[in-house]
């Protein structure tokens, strides 16, 4: 993932190289390439002006240092951005102060909801809790049983409607398995719910009305990487339609470009807490931004 974006500001970098001090026309042209660089990587515009604006403020406002070199001192200035773009500290689950926490899953179809719930109830467990899965995606057909697979590979318990009793209300079993949860002494519940291919009035109303029933702690807005700008108006939409706390960036690994990455935070004003990096329930992790940031820069 981000070669492209990585490869550029390589180059970037790599003109700046011997110069004794960097004059406003250098730092004029440098910003221009880190401004093609980031909107070649698909970065929403806003994102890549308020980026390019901090760059060139304090590039102009850096003190020569004997330390660093000024390829160097842009390297550094360009790094601290990019954490801060990128949410700057990590932020963890809140718990909640009387158990379950409720965590709730929102995104398109297809984004990766399922797959994490997985992912989140194999992690959990790692972490010492006993979380349940709940499946309130009834529009697939196979989503209950795709849920039940992936919770059987965590080995973590999953709430369910009955097979047989026909298709069911979502936000009756979302319901449903908070009471569940509290008397099987499950301390963390997280909740699959419906996704459409496209943002979709319905499925909006249905997401807002599972929330309502279950009051989630955090709700997480799962959103697939690979769709770059698309991002953005999906997580607007789900923002005015439902509202998170939270963003989980999935096929990261498919993401070559990173646009997505780069612009979510910024624009949501919502933390990236996890991110997805590949179908195995192992391949995902806490979101670290200085992580991130250093392998953008290589
Ligand atoms: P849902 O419709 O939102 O519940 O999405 P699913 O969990 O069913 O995921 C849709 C497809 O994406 C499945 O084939 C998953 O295996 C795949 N998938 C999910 N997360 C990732 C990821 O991080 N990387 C890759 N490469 N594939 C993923």
């Amino acid at each position: 993932m981000f070669e492209t974006l990585s490869d550029r500001l390589d180059k970037v970098f790599a003109g700046l190289r011997g110069k004794g001090r960097l004059t406003d026309a250098d730092i004029d042209a440098t910003a221009r390439e880190i401004r093609i660089a980031l909107l070649e990587a698909d970065v929403a515009l806003p994102v890549v002006r308020a980026f390019i604006n901090s760059i060139k403020e304090r590039a102009r406002g850096a003190e020569v240092s004997g330390a660093l070199n000024p390829a160097q001192q842009v390297i550094k200035i360009v790094n601290e951005e990019l954490i801060a773009i990128l949410g700057g500290e990590t932020r963890r689950i809140r718990l909640a102060k009387q158990s379950p926490t409720v965590i709730m899953l929102a995104g398109l179809q297809g984004s990766g909801k399922t797959t994490l719930a997985g992912k989140l109830g194999r992690w959990l467990k790692e972490q010492g809790h006993t979380p349940l899965l709940v499946a309130a995606d009834l529009q697939r057909p196979n989503a209950v049983n795709q849920l039940s697979i992936v919770a059987g590979q965590a080995g973590v318990d999953v709430f369910a409607p009955e097979p047989g009793n026909g298709i069911g209300d979502p936000i009756r079993v979302a319901a449903d398995s908070i009471e569940h949860a509290r008397r099987t002494m499950h301390d963390v519940v997280v909740v699959d719910t419906a996704g459409r291919l496209g943002i979709d009035a319905e499925m909006m109303a249905q997401a807002a009305g599972i929330r309502d029933a279950v009051q989630p702690d955090e709700t997480l807005f799962v959103v697939d990487a690979m769709i770059g700008q698309d991002a953005v108006t999906t997580a607007e939409a789900f923002r005015d339609g439902v509202g998170f706390s939270g963003v989980v960036l999935t096929k990261l690994d498919g993401d070559a470009r990173g646009g997505a990455a780069l612009s979510v935070r910024y624009v949501t004003g919502q933390p990236i807490m996890f991110a997805s990096t590949g179908e195995k329930l192992t391949d995902f992790d806490v979101f670290h931004p200085e992580r991130m940031a250093s392998r953008i820069l290589g």
